[in-house]
């Protein structure tokens, strides 16, 4: 009974840990973004030099050698007085995480030791770039890879125990520039869009705007667990989520985690992760804790989204690191329990211009505002004609899990617009013109409370791309992703029908149409043929999948349903016309999005095996020892034993058939062979539906087995004790 003792003690050891205290100034000016390099403030960089690098970071131009030769010099005197000794360049190559290779500022001149950072050290760097998934685009002799640097997202400090490294954001491109990472088509979006929006606001009178961003603000979900049960599951070590578990008798259904409050060990943690975070210039401001037992969300002020895709990387990052210190771990995974609600990212999304206008903003009279209308519409029919893309930009393994499970919205991309947008919509489609009032006060009913002005819109949580007042929130994202992969489809997707936009536009001004009747117009003409795309109701219900079928909108169940989209030129058409993604780096994606899911389902596969093999087994026959003992002596003494006996039986039915069960999968898996994709099918289609099962019978058998027995942590351990 080993295991008996070590998971008690490990019990004892998680519910008798001490909050961890840390000392944090008491105002977040004294040291907010400390660990960001600011050019702005420098005083190393001549005003001069800093105003051509705004010009280069709006424009996106490159930096010319000899402004980057200043940067590099201030920013070298800058680390290393804050004691970087190394520096490197991070990129966020295929894999979905982050890379990183060290330098050291270290040079020798005559045998003695001097610091030094040159410009092409800043620019560009040149990582063996074969050893990232590549998806059969070069072979490993054409292995050069370059970094080259994101002038828009700012240098870093990354502290370790022992020493600081100076982190430069940039982007990975193969040696004939193909894309190898997340951010360089996410650049390419954002200049797709910014040129697309403004050519579209001059055209209706908005002269003054020379540029448009995308903003972006992701609210991030995740489990903390204790890092002593952490490690006792290797489930969660190998795959990120449990394989099995048995479901502990409450859970969620008392509706008593979402916000509730937050212990003093879990608010300790949360409290020295916004102290690392503002130190790093992520501005995170929401912390509260989410649905299930165990999970809780952080939100972080808005802002430019290739610094948000950034700064969601990093924080995730630091959410890792910090939760160490607290032992705890952070699971970032998107299913890590089965039975209870599993985790997102909601991706906030919006675009503002230069002048500082929210293009989402309808203002207090959106009837009458005829150019948030008109985006609206833009938007609603680039989510229309782009679903498919869209679908398979938060596609994964872990999501799979997730989307359509009554928690998460559907594999069905629809757009919510709340009641009073729907209705303006309704009336614009039909001809009609009614003014619907929305100077509503919301009556809560008790007098001591201020009036709260009703939003635009009422929530709807049950729809992936839901307009929440002055902005769109796609709720389809997985909580592991890297949100640079949706944020590219989505602003891709907006340029193109903002730039048909444009063409429509002056075709009708030519026509001798106003501004105000060609918006109407344009609005209209893309209303009617989108408005399928528009679902207001509960999209957790089954009239709704059968509904959109009907709609004919698109329903890709799985990651595997839907990657081979990327290979279809009609719907890839709008990012090789922007330049966003050419069919190569298309082909690349497919590739390596197929044997990600292949290899990651494999990966599952064989640590359940393990698992049922060293774990389940195991116990199951040391607890029927136990019980056959029982039965030899009872029966000596003319007792029934019938307990005893039916306890045998049962976990005799249940492992005969899990052995048979992983068995018969592991064949099937070692006969696999041909083209990946069909690999991929039969793992989703049969392999993970199987996978559930066997999940299914090694709960029941936690279920008969005592605790004292069941070595590894129980879900009741891993949610609960803290
Ligand atoms: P919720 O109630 O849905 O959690 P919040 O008001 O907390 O909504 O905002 C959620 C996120 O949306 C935050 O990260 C916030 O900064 C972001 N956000 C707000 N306005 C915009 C905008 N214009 N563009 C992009 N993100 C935005
Ligand atoms: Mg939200």
């Amino acid at each position: 009974m080993v295991q008996k003792q070590v998971k008690f003690q490990t019990r004892n050891i998680s519910v008798n840990r001490k909050e961890r205290v840390v000392e944090i100034p008491a105002k977040p000016m004294d040291y907010y973004g400390e660990n960001i390099f600011n050019y702005l403030e420098c005083q190393d960089i001549p005003d001069k030099v800093k105003n051509e690098i705004e010009e280069s970071t709006l424009t996106r131009k490159i930096l010319k050698k000899d402004n980057a030769e200043i940067v590099a010099k201030a920013v070298l005197k800058w680390a290393t007085e804050k004691g970087a000794t190394h520096f490197c360049h991070w990129f966020s190559p295929l894999t979905g995480k982050t890379a990183e290779k060290h330098d050291s500022f270290l040079d020798l001149d005559d045998g003695k030791a001097i610091q030094e950072f040159k410009a092409s050290q800043l620019m560009q760097g040149e990582p063996d770039a074969s050893s990232f998934p590549n998806g059969g685009s070069r072979s490993t002799f054409e292995a050069r890879g370059y970094t080259s640097w994101d002038i828009t997202s700012p240098m870093f400090l990354m502290e370790g125990t022992n020493g600081k490294t100076l982190c430069i954001p940039t982007a990975f491109v193969s040696y004939n520039g193909q894309a190898l990472d997340i951010k360089t088509p996410l650049l390419r979006s954002i200049s797709a869009l910014s040129d697309a929006a403004t050519d579209f606001l001059n055209t209706i009178g908005m002269d003054d705007v020379k540029h448009v961003v995308a903003t972006c603000g992701a609210e991030q979900e995740y489990f903390l667990v204790d890092r002593s049960f952490y490690f006792e599951r290797p489930d969660l070590v190998m795959t990120g989520r449990t394989l099995f578990g048995s479901l502990s008798s409450r859970n969620q259904q008392l509706d008593d985690h979402y916000f509730g409050s937050i212990d003093d060990r879990v608010m300790s943690f949360m409290q020295e992760l916004d102290y690392e975070l503002y130190r790093l210039g992520i501005p995170s401001k929401t912390r509260h804790n989410e649905v299930a037992p165990g999970q809780y969300e952080l939100a972080p002020i808005f802002s430019e989204s290739n610094v948000s895709a950034d700064n969601n990387m990093l924080m995730m990052a630091v959410l890792g690191k910090v939760a160490a210190k607290h032992n705890f771990v952070a699971l970032l995974h998107e299913k890590p329990f089965a039975g209870i609600n599993g985790s997102g990212k909601h991706v906030n999304w919006s675009m503002s211009t230069d002048t500082g206008k929210n293009l989402l903003e309808p203002g207090s009279k959106p009837n009458d505002n005829t150019p948030f209308l008109a985006i609206l519409s833009i938007i609603l029919e680039a989510v229309y004609r782009h679903a498919d893309i869209i679908r398979v930009s938060i596609a994964s393994a872990g999501n799979d899990h997730r989307l359509g499970a009554n928690e998460a919205p559907p594999s069905i991309i629809s757009a919510f617009i709340g009641d009073q947008l729907g209705e303006i919509v309704q009336n614009i489609c039909e001809g009609k013109t009614i003014h619907p009032e929305n100077n509503e006060r919301m009556d809560t009913g008790a007098m001591q409370v201020a009036t709260v002005a009703k939003d635009q819109t009422d929530r709807n949580r049950t729809s992936p791309f839901a307009f929440t007042g002055n902005k769109f929130e796609l709720r389809a994202v997985g909580s592991d992703a890297a949100i640079g992969q949706p944020l590219t489809i989505l602003n891709t997707a907006v340029a193109e029908v903002l730039t048909e936009s444009t063409v429509l536009l002056k075709n009708y001004r030519e026509s001798g149409k106003s501004v105000e009747d060609s918006l109407k117009l344009l609005t209209k003409n893309w209303l009617v043929n989108c408005q399928n795309v528009v679902f207001n109701g509960d999209g957790y219900s089954d009239d709704w999948i059968k509904e959109a079928e009907k709609r004919g909108l698109p329903n890709l169940r799985t990651t595997p349903d839907c990657l081979s989209r990327l290979l279809d030129k009609k719907a890839t058409e709008f990012l090789t016309k922007l330049k966003v993604l050419s069919p190569a780096e298309l082909e690349t994606r497919y590739n390596v999005l197929v044997e990600r899911y292949v290899t990651l389902r494999n990966i599952e596969f064989g640590t359940l095996e393990k698992l049922f093999n060293h774990n389940v087994v195991p116990y199951s026959i040391e607890y029927k020892k136990l019980l056959l003992d029982n039965i030899k002596i009872e029966k000596e003494l003319g007792l029934s034993a019938k307990t005893e006996l039916e306890l045998v039986n049962s976990i005799n039915v249940e492992l005969e058939q899990l052995n048979i069960m992983v068995k018969k999968v592991r064949n099937e898996i070692d006969n696999y062979h041909g083209e990946e994709i069909s690999i991929a099918k039969k793992y989703s289609d049969f392999v993970l539906p199987e996978m559930e099962k066997i999940a299914d019978g090694c709960a029941r058998l936690e279920e008969l087995i005592p605790d004292s027995y069941w070595g590894l942590p129980k879900y009741y351990d891993m949610l609960f004790l803290r």
